[in-house]
């Protein structure tokens, strides 16, 4: 006997109850990033393994342990070193600064599933290419926060730090380095190994060791230089002026390597385990890393699985029928054309398409939610007004003609 098939582990059907509330995700963002000057992009599901090697970190998790690769390709992790990579195959520094794009597809990691943890997932994404300035740092958390706020996420906690420049980070990584060697018996075998690549990831650990360990290692925001700190300020005070509260997070680290100056993510504490809805942060030497000029750039991504397990549930209103097409069996060809002409006219319309009884093609009317059915009987056709109840005799050309004249009476 065959094994029953079933969607790969960590994946999932997005069945047409679920599809409501996710295209409501889509529409939300196209609204709320376009009306500030994002416009679409999207690329490939899968790239070159070496875009993600250069432009999310050799020495990151994502890299090291969760990419689907296959050949020279792996499906993408993440959205940011795609979107740099296309702005840099197209030439888009010579627009106008900063390329201002958003996303939304599906993302692929080899992680574990649990709630809220996914191995293909969807994203939402906006990102702005090219401009140094601290209104867009601000622009783009706030953008974010409309999002959540749009969807209804609650209990939502913004946590902002500031990673410096690598220029201003290196000397306080040689001193982070010295203390976790220092430390080294008490840190987890992985926190121990990465003392030389990655060592800031040591904030990051799930181990409470290597927890007390980090509880009492040296800041960096205490060692940021006079220009970090002021572009920092000018985010805050911006975020400020817009209303967006947020907490310093001095131990924050993102998962990816190409982070400089701000970053910041959004949890949800009504989420368990998994409480990350979605973050960002600015990556000034991004492109040059993928082999472009030194370009800065700045911005976020959300889980769109997330932010739904985040929001309060919605009634989600049903597509509608404004006509339902019942036909006896020679009148099929008739029943097809109408319900042609009537969508045509920019109606929701259905026909029976299982060759049932009338008396099951009015069962059916009903459960689609029709305002009105006309019933195709050989001898004539009768409208019915599925509201009132009352019926009339109508001539078939007149059918759509009818139902239109009666939603606008409505
Ligand atoms: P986490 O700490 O939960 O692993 P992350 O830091 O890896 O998250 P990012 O790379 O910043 O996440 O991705 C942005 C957002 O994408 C996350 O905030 C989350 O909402 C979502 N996300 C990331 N990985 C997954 C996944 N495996 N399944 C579902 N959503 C995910
Ligand atoms: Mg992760």
């Amino acid at each position: 006997m065959s094994a029953k098939l079933q969607a790969p582990r960590g994946t999932f059907d997005v069945l047409p109850a679920d599809a409501a509330p996710r295209h409501g995700v889509e529409r939300a963002a196209q609204r709320i990033l376009e009306a500030a000057g994002y416009r679409r992009i999207e690329t490939p599901a899968f790239e070159s393994t070496e875009l993600f090697a250069r432009g999310v970190g050799e020495a990151t998790d994502i890299v090291q342990k969760e990419m689907f690769s296959f050949e020279e390709y792996s499906l993408r992790p993440e959205g940011t070193a795609p979107v740099c990579r296309a702005y840099l195959e197209h030439g888009m520094h010579k627009l106008a600064q900063p390329v201002k794009l958003w996303y939304l597809g599906a993302y692929f990691r080899h992680e574990r599933p649990q709630a809220g943890r996914y191995r293909q997932f969807w994203q939402v994404g906006a990102e702005a290419i090219g401009s140094h300035d601290p209104s867009v740092d601000a622009e783009i958390i706030v953008l974010l926060h409309a999002l959540l706020g749009e969807l209804g996420a609650r209990e939502l906690r913004l946590r902002l730090a500031s990673l410096g420049t690598p220029a201003s980070r290196a000397g306080y990584r040689e001193l982070l380095q010295a203390y976790l060697r220092e430390h080294a018996d008490d840190l987890s075998p992985e926190a121990r190994t990465r003392i030389d690549l990655n060592p800031l990831r040591a904030f990051d650990a799930k181990d409470a060791a290597t927890q007390r360990v980090m509880d009492r290692a040296p800041r960096l925001a205490d060692h940021l230089d006079a220009e970090d700190r002021e572009h920092f300020d000018a985010v805050t005070e911006l975020l400020g002026r817009a209303g967006v509260e947020w907490e310093l997070d001095d131990r924050l680290v993102r998962g990816l390597d190409y982070y400089t100056r701000t970053i910041f993510e959004f949890t949800s504490d009504a989420l368990g385990a998994q409480s990350g809805v979605g973050g960002g942060g600015r990556y000034d030497g991004l492109i040059e890393q993928l082999g472009g000029q030194p370009t800065p750039g700045c911005g976020f991504a959300a889980g769109v699985e997330r932010m739904l397990l985040a929001a309060e549930e919605r009634p989600q209103p049903e597509a509608g029928c404004d006509l339902f097409l019942a036909w006896e069996p020679s009148e099929r060809s008739d029943a097809f054309a109408l319900a042609t002409e009537a969508r045509r006219a920019g109606l929701a319309a259905q026909l029976d398409l299982a060759g049932r009884s009338i008396k099951g093609q009015m069962k059916q009317a009903d459960r689609a939610g029709a305002r009105y059915v006309a019933i195709l009987h050989p001898d004539g056709t009768v409208l019915r007004d599925m509201d009132s109840g009352q019926e009339e005799k109508v001539e078939r050309p007149g059918v759509v003609a009818g139902v239109l004249k009666g939603r606008h009476a409505l």
